[in-house]
């Protein structure tokens, strides 16, 4: 128990300012938090990344399904405004959880367990008593920390495929436009022999787009990588801070007002 109490508090002991200068009360670190909830708006428009129109976002979906069909791209996207509500959900619970905390009110936890005792019983008898305040959000962080930046890992490697399928799509209709084209102004009818019937000056002019295309394709994949390893390092500063800014006001209420009572909890989803 003694092991388990340290493990899950060491989070919170190694961020936990000095003391003795008396925390002012901060606001919540609502910027930190509320980073990636850019907008509740139902009229939010984004660019469809294949036909570049401006589209509603609660019609976005069905906007794909015709835009991108036959491609995964839709399905892709599907599940990337899934996991971003899902951790917009997950912030929004570690924020509450924290005025719970400030304010003793029960705590939403998965199955109302407590992250210390082993039962319910313990759990009432004695179990987390000692903990502050403090520790338990830690805790809390602590325990989530893998299952949110894993959400923020997958979330980030289905938007950057469906990029870059968007890009690959966005070239085969220009080449199909350029094709038709070519094959008008050549008089070319046979489907399957298309290149070998091309001019050699249109052929070379082909291939150079395609290797053009090929380059542009790459070098995204390069830039979305680059973007996703600096998304994640900002994440995990984030997190950090948001960390410290709240132990910083809940040490204040745990000097000033022990714990007395078990924790109490409800029920949560995420
Ligand atoms: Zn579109
Ligand atoms: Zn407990």
């Amino acid at each position: 128990m003694v092991q388990l109490l340290i493990g899950l508090t060491g989070t919170a002991q190694s961020i936990t300012l000095v003391p003795n200068m008396t925390p002012e009360p901060t606001k919540l670190p609502e910027l930190i938090l509320s980073h990636r909830i850019e907008s509740v708006d139902l009229d939010e428009e984004l660019e469809c990344g294949v036909c570049n129109s401006q589209i509603k976002k609660t019609a976005f979906l069905e906007h794909l399904n015709s835009c991108a069909a036959g491609t995964r791209i839709p399905h892709l996207m599907m599940n990337v405004f899934f996991l971003e509500d899902e951790v917009v959900a997950k912030d929004a619970l570690i924020e509450r959880n924290f005025i719970h905390l400030l304010n003793d009110e029960p705590i939403e936890l998965r199955y109302s367990k407590c992250l210390y005792c082993q039962s319910p019983e313990m759990h009432v008898e004695d179990g987390c008593r000692i903990v502050k305040r403090a520790y338990y959000l830690g805790g809390m962080f602590q325990n989530t920390e893998r299952e949110y930046s894993d959400t923020i890992k997958f979330l980030e490697a289905l938007r950057n495929q469906a990029k870059v399928l968007k890009l690959k799509l966005q070239q085969k209709r220009k080449m199909n436009r350029i094709t038709l084209f070519l094959q008008i102004v050549f008089q070319i009818e046979d489907d399957e022999n298309f290149m070998k019937s091309l001019p050699a000056n249109a052929f070379s002019a082909i291939k150079k787009i395609e290797e053009k295309d090929s380059q542009a394709v790459e070098e995204l994949k390069f830039e979305l990588r680059k973007k996703a390893e600096e998304e994640s390092e900002f994440l995990e500063l984030a997190r950090a801070v948001c960390l410290e800014k709240m132990t910083e006001e809940l040490v204040v209420v745990d000097i000033k007002n022990p714990r007395t009572t078990p924790f109490e909890f409800v029920n949560t989803f995420f």
